[in-house]
């Protein structure tokens, strides 16, 4: 069954943004103000991340590593207005089978005593060490995949492509994030830390754009702010309401974007950042429509976005793969039809 466990980690745990994301969630989960990724060897020797959320309580120890453990969902009913971004208890189960995986936290109470704890590929806990700490979590994940030597190679391999993607996914959560400090660092095997970019526990997005991508990025962007009215289309039912209701449903697109006269010499997926609720996601379709339409203003040049596509939890499911990627958005053809002319709208009242 050790093999099954390893197996199912694997699909948790797909690649070096899986691993950054899951760590990152379970840092905003446990409500840190600050968080700090700092890698060694662009991941490939280590993962650590660090926050100042609550810590662990020590009767949980042994139970948080275990698949399927998981403090924050309730009831089933929970699912369809998830507040926390997990829910599966899967992402640290995963990272044992798949890492060499310890994690040192400490609560409010215990600081400056924090304990580590070490865990068996299982999830088992394996023992625990008092050392000294602050309030908060760090979990590190050594050698990634090391006991799965083709996924491993495959790692090692795509690593350019790799780091590319972790960074752009970090970007995503430090700009989304107003009052999160990030830190994001990476060490060389031989070679001093750098830090690669920081925000600053800001109020705004716009704040935690300019700190990531610099001033004068945001000041070729102007607000997005976009109000669609949905039909009610079968399926699409709130609770309460009928089927024959026919009140229309609002999405707020709210964020920035390139002004039509100031875009990004090519087309970079790193400065396209899509969020639902908050939560970065790719959404190609969404990114499609938005180029489509400001290429139509601006033929040789691509727009910075930054989209959060506000909805009702009842209008999406995030419960669709185990890596939680991939969102399903009711209607989304509607959406984007919506979209589509309310952006051009936004464009048309730009003097270009
Ligand atoms: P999930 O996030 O879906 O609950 P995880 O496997 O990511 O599952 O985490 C398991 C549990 O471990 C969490 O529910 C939480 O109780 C605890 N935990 C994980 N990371 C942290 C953290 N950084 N700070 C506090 N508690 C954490
Ligand atoms: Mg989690």
């Amino acid at each position: 069954h050790s093999t099954v466990h390893q197996i199912q980690s694997g699909q948790v745990i797909v690649d070096l943004c899986s691993v950054a994301k899951e760590l990152v969630e379970n840092g905003i989960d446990a409500g840190a103000t600050a968080i700090d990724v700092r890698f060694k060897n662009q991941g490939l020797d280590a993962i650590e991340v660090q926050d100042n959320g609550s810590g662990i309580s020590s009767q949980n120890y042994e139970s948080i590593a275990l698949k399927h453990y998981t403090s924050k969902l309730y009831t089933y009913d929970d699912l369809s207005t998830l507040q926390t971004f997990g829910f599966r208890g899967e992402a640290l189960s995963s990272l044992c089978a798949l890492s060499i995986f310890t994690i040192v936290t400490c609560t409010q109470q215990e600081a400056p005593r924090a304990t580590k704890l070490g865990f068996e590929m299982s999830g088992k806990l394996k023992g625990t060490s008092v050392v000294s700490g602050q309030k908060g979590t760090t979990v590190v994940v050594e050698n990634l995949f090391h006991n799965l030597p083709v996924r491993r190679r495959e790692l090692e391999r795509n690593i350019k492509r790799e780091w590319g993607k972790v960074i752009g996914l970090l970007n995503q959560y430090a700009c989304v994030q107003t009052g999160v400090k990030f830190t994001v660092s990476q060490q060389p095997t031989k070679g001093k830390r750098m830090v690669l970019f920081s925000t600053k526990g800001n109020p705004t997005t716009r704040d935690n754009i300019i700190n990531v991508f610099g001033v004068k990025t945001m000041n070729a962007l102007i607000t997005l702010d976009l109000t669609l009215e949905m039909k009610p289309t079968n399926g699409l039912v709130k609770k309460g309401q009928t089927q024959e209701d026919d009140s229309t449903a609002k999405v707020h697109i709210r964020g920035h974007v390139s002004r039509p006269t100031h875009g990004e010499g090519r087309q970079t997926p790193d400065r396209q950042m899509f969020y639902v609720n908050g939560r970065p996601c790719g959404l190609p379709q969404f990114a499609k429509v938005f180029n489509e339409v400001y290429r139509s203003y601006n033929a040789s040049q691509s727009p910075f976005i930054f989209a959060d596509i506000q909805l009702d939890t009842h209008m999406y499911d995030v419960n669709v793969s185990p890596d939680k990627r991939t969102i399903l958005l009711h209607d989304q053809g509607q959406m984007l039809d919506n979209m589509r002319e309310s952006l051009i709208e936004l464009f048309e009242t730009q003097d270009v």
